[in-house]
């Protein structure tokens, strides 16, 4: 194809019509951001230089100006309730329930936000009637989980169990057996404290077959055996932890002691203990079959035993236990004698125990709350069984137990 001369006068055309054009778009991109309130772009840059307070009332005035604005509102709506300002929360979410159609998605979602409004200012009652309302919709699990959240509060444990079974598991999320066993056995402490042992037996029974690893069912079955003087049979219920999770032995260990003292067979306690500690090493169970050496055979076998330990599993805290067998062992055998040797073996015990000390805690998988004390329900989020069964500082890096 040959050029030709006419050609060149397309070129000013084209150039002239991608000038319209773009002024077509600047002017619709002017009307449009004049359709947006000042305030909005106020609140924008409220935003952006971190200044929340004075942002949050640019989003109101706006919110108020332009009722249709709705998702403005329901975002304005969780930023108040997860400021603490349940008020305003409350307010801006009854008002869009009541703006909205019955039935309607906008609703239902109102409805849902509020009910958490409640769930937040302590209305349980209020939040539970309108989660209640929720059930069969799209914010159904969402709702059962608040629902069982409030049971759990209230201590309503039959409804909690109830509406944990509703609860459908997914996968990332504890299958809720775990939380049902739980509540039975809260269940069932009620009933043996009321004197109805029969029912209590059921509920353990229950808690068992909801989850056969539910230590806690063992645990407390065990506790009431020996309070009935049943002692034997108490021991057998505390040693079936080894079959179900034996990292929890530690629990038990005491329990056992005890028991076999109290039937002067402090003996069949030691066999018991030091083959948990070969099969099962842990911390807190090295901790206890030391002083339960210690007190039945004296200085010198508590020494032997932490030494064994230390180099099987060499551990800052074994350390500590040892040098502590090692002062003890010294001061029997030189009472008085303050050696060079002993202030030595004081100061790095000092350093030593500082430092397990401050490891020597059970954290929280789901919230990372620090525990001296083992919880079956952590005091700071609410969950269940969330304390791995072992101390900060018998876990490595990626939170497992090392393999000892
Ligand atoms: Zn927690």
């Amino acid at each position: 194809m040959e050029f030709q001369a006419y050609w060149l006068l397309a070129l000013p055309l084209f150039f002239g019509l991608g000038w319209v054009a773009a002024r077509l778009d600047l002017r619709q991109l002017l009307t449009e951001s004049r359709a947006l309130p000042a305030a909005y772009f106020k609140g924008l840059n409220f935003l952006l230089n971190e200044q929340p307070d004075q942002a949050i009332e640019a989003f109101s005035e706006v919110a108020r100006s332009h009722q249709q604005t709705t998702e403005l509102h329901f975002a304005l709506g969780s930023l108040f309730r997860r400021r603490g300002e349940l008020d305003r929360a409350t307010r801006l979410h009854q008002t869009l329930v009541d703006r909205s159609e019955p039935g309607s998605d906008q609703r239902l979602a109102a409805l849902h936000e509020l009910a958490q409004d409640y769930q937040k200012a302590g209305l349980l009652d209020r939040a539970e009637a309108l989660f209640l309302e929720l059930r069969g919709s799209e914010y159904q699990e969402s709702a059962l989980r608040c629902l069982r959240d409030i049971y759990v509060a209230e201590k309503e444990w039959d409804k909690a169990i109830e509406t944990a079974r509703a609860m459908s598991s997914r996968p990332g999320l504890e299958p809720p057996e775990r939380e049902i066993a739980n509540y039975l056995c809260e269940l069932a402490a009620l009933d043996f404290a009321q004197g109805r042992r029969a029912d209590a037996d059921r509920r353990i029974a229950e808690a068992l077959l909801a989850n056969r690893r539910c230590v806690r069912a063992s645990i407390l079955q065990g506790e009431w055996c020996a309070r009935e003087g049943r002692v034997l049979e108490a021991i057998e219920c505390w040693s079936r932890v080894e079959q179900q999770n034996a990292d929890y032995l530690f629990l038990v260990a005491p329990l056992v002691h005890q028991a076999y003292r109290g039937l002067d067979r402090a003996d069949d306690s030691l066999a018991l203990l030091t083959r948990w500690l070969e099969q099962h090493p842990g911390l807190d169970l090295l901790t206890l079959v030391f002083q339960a050496v210690l007190e039945v055979r004296g200085p010198q076998a508590a020494l032997a035993l932490v030494r064994t330990e230390l180099h099987r599993h060499p551990s800052l805290p074994a350390l500590d236990r040892f040098l502590e067998a090692s002062l003890l062992q010294g001061l029997t055998a030189a009472p008085g004698g303050a050696s060079v040797e002993r202030v030595d073996l004081e100061v790095a015990r000092d350093v030593v125990q500082r430092q397990v000390n401050r490891q020597s805690v059970f954290i929280c998988r789901q919230c990372g709350f620090k525990a001296r004390k083992f919880h079956w329900h952590c005091p700071a989020c609410g969950q269940w069984e969330s304390y791995p069964p072992r101390r900060h500082a018998e876990l490595d890096e990626s939170g497992r137990a090392p393999s000892m």
